[in-house]
């Protein structure tokens, strides 16, 4: 290559979410060097995605956002409704209504959130990142490489740019130049993954409040109603499901209860035998579609006549129509060219998955691109293919899962009355019976699993010494309220704190987080002296992978340890575990009173023992930066083992 290339390590095509956030965990997290270019000037200011799942959620967290997700980004309503019926109504008895809880992650699960917010926060963060840097207005237009480096010319201003780096990530998008222009001619295709499409509409509206004095003829100010109850009574909080066979439709308000206007999301379904684009037609739409959600019989407020919202209060701000498919590419890399989020793989919209997968690919990308970046010699192309593999193998397996779990919830907007009917009556039956009651209205969500096979990068789990896991797989780490009792943090006065945020401080540096699970009283004071001989080993032992300095230890959940004797088990630490962290569950009711769940609904599933449950017999827990348990070791002697290979099974080996 004669001409001039400027050279970074990670380059990164597209600033969605997906390209977002791997910067921001490449910096952030891993000190590494990353630069962005994104094809467009400015954020797309109206909503896309508009639901974001737990592990979204946590992995925002992780980036320090906690404070901003259920405030700026989104808005966390409690419940989900299916609606059922061939009207136009979505005040009626839900034939279903969906808790939604905290899981696994002590997060809630499904936040109504604002696309372009997120994005614009995720900018400001990376802008102050000295290792990371977004550059806007930036088309690429060409890719290249050869063993070492790939090159990429973009046009900027009217300029060509040119930029080399040591590997490249498509974050493009669906079509996207990097899988179009660059793998496909190189075998690369995007495969339908389940026999799945539908053309449907997403429509954004912002809704005005009325008021007496903009709308002084407005029946309900006679009976007593405010502004704030009018836009309740017509468009209502919680997200909704309306399964009309005839028109299946979504609602979702987007901002918080008091903003206003009120940006309002409406998703209508379209069917095969029908012109769907007339049906999505913008001109028409209102009439058509929306204005009968807004009409009500005055029968349920006790006035006479419909009584109507106000469609001046309405703005039609988009009607975006998309074909939606599940589908996933062949391969996801080829040499050092890699394709994540949307890019490597497409979504439809019912489970708020399609995010979620984009970010879970960038947070399991960045730490490996790391640890490959920061190997003492060049890694050979064998190592990168190895490495990268096993990324896709993982993240493939959960986006399978995912997209199949997506279109189960498709039978939510089923188009055929009989299958709807049927659909309703099952539910009504499964309503009846207690047991399978609780698992359809609060389904506890799981966490996210991987499947053992060899060339992952985890140690199979359940073969390190502990006593069950079966077929080896690992899963994301759950997380818990907790409370810092001895070592860094000690300070904070008893205030709840969430564990990743302990567990992965910024200023740690280790590839993996070892998480300590203490015994419960009885075995304590044994357990402790064991851990006082192995810590200061485990650096060593893993070739600085892991460091022994930077370890959590977690007290048992029992009634024992929330009594008054804290003091008593922090004399047991020997001297050189006294800066130690030293953590213990926060209870329910701690976690539910604490600042972290303001304005959250009450964490009903928090379970404060999650994590001594998920692993029965573990007394280590090694934890990858994506939150990926990367073994669980029941003692010492397995600890060890898996330490001495961890650099092998990171490397792909
Ligand atoms: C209507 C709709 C509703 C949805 N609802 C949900 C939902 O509720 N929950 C959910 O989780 N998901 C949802 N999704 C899916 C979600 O929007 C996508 O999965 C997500 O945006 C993908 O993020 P990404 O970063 O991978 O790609 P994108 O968001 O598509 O970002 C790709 C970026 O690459 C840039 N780019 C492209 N080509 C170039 C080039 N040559 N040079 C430089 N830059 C380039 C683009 O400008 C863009 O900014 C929805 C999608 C749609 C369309």
């Amino acid at each position: 290559m004669t001409a001039q290339y400027e050279s970074t390590d990670v380059l990164i095509i597209g600033a969605g979410p997906t390209g977002l956030l791997l910067s921001s965990e490449l910096g952030l997290r891993c000190k590494t060097r990353n630069i962005v270019l994104e094809k467009d000037t400015s954020i797309y200011k109206y909503p896309r995605a508009f639901t974001l799942g737990q592990h979204s959620v946590r992995l925002l967290q992780g980036l320090g956002l906690y404070s901003k997700i259920y405030s700026e980004i989104g808005y966390c309503s409690s419940l989900i409704s299916m609606v059922g019926g061939t009207d136009s109504r979505f005040q009626k008895t839900p034939f279903l209504e969906r808790e939604l809880q905290t899981g696994h992650s002590a997060l809630h699960a499904n936040l109504h959130f604002k696309q372009p917010v997120m994005e614009r926060i995720l900018h400001d963060l990376i802008h102050k990142d000295e290792y990371s840097e977004l550059r806007t207005g930036c088309n690429v237009t060409s890719i290249s490489e050869d063993d070492d480096w790939v090159y990429v010319e973009y046009e900027h201003a009217g300029l060509k740019k040119r930029v080399k780096s040591r590997f490249l990530v498509g974050a493009d998008g669906k079509i996207g130049y990097t899988r179009k222009k660059y793998l496909e001619p190189k075998g690369v295709i995007m495969e339908s993954t389940l026999p799945w499409t539908m053309l449907a509409g997403s429509v954004n509206i912002l809704v005005k409040r009325p008021t007496p004095e903009s709308h002084p003829d407005f029946p309900l100010w006679a009976i007593g109603y405010t502004p704030d109850r009018v836009l309740d009574a017509f468009i209502p909080n919680s997200f909704i499901f309306k399964c009309n066979p005839n028109r299946p439709v979504v609602s979702c308000r987007l901002g918080r209860p008091s903003e206003d206007p009120m940006p309002w999301r409406f998703e209508i379904a379209t069917r095969d035998n029908e012109d769907g684009m007339a049906v999505l037609d913008p001109n028409t739409v209102m009439h058509s579609t929306i204005y009968p959600y807004l009409r009500r019989p005055g029968s349920d407020f006790g006035v006479h006549g419909m009584v109507e919202y106000p469609h001046d209060c309405l703005e039609l701000v988009t009607v975006n129509p998309y074909r939606y498919s599940a589908r996933t590419c062949n391969r996801w890399f080829i040499g050092r060219s890699i394709l994540a989020g949307d890019a490597a793989h497409v979504f439809p919209p019912f489970a708020g998955l399609g995010v979620e997968c984009g970010l879970m690919d960038a947070s399991g990308l960045a730490w490996r691109l790391a640890h490959l970046l920061n190997q003492p010699s060049s890694p050979s192309p064998q190592t990168i293919a190895a490495v990268l593999s096993s990324w896709e193998r993982e993240r493939r397996t959960h986006v399978v899962h995912a997209l199949s779990l997506t279109l189960r919830n498709a039978i939510w907007i089923e188009q055929s009355h009989v299958k709807s009917t049927l659909t309703q009556w099952l539910v009504y039956i499964q309503r009846l019976v207690p047991a399978w009651k609780a698992g359809i209205e609060n389904p506890n969500e799981r966490p996210v699993e991987y499947a053992y096979e060899p060339g992952v990068s985890f140690v199979p789990i359940g073969l390190s010494g502990m006593k069950t896991r079966s077929q080896g797989a690992s899963m994301v780490c759950p997380q818990i309220g907790c409370v810092v009792l001895g070592g860094g943090g000690a300070d904070a006065g008893g205030e709840v704190r969430l564990l990743d945020d302990i567990l992965f401080d910024r200023a740690k540096t280790g590839v993996l987080q070892l998480l300590v699970l203490l015994p419960s009283a009885p075995l304590l004071s044994q357990f402790i002296s064991q851990i006082a001989d192995l810590i200061p080993r485990i650096a060593s032992l893993s070739d600085n992978t892991v460091l022994g300095s930077e370890a959590v230890l977690l007290l048992f959940p029992s009634p024992h340890t929330h009594s008054t004797t804290y003091p008593s088990l922090i004399s047991l630490l020997p001297t050189n575990l006294k800066d130690t962290t030293l953590l213990r569950p926060a209870s329910l009711a701690e976690y539910a009173a604490s600042a972290l769940l303001a304005d959250r609904p009450y964490p009903a599933m928090y379970n404060e023992g999650r994590i001594h449950e998920e692993f029965p017999g573990a007394r280590y827990v090694l934890v990858r930066l994506d939150r990926v348990v990367f073994a669980a070791c029941g003692d010492e002697g397995a600890l060890e083992g898996v330490l001495r290979g961890v650099g092998g099974v990171l490397g792909g080996a």
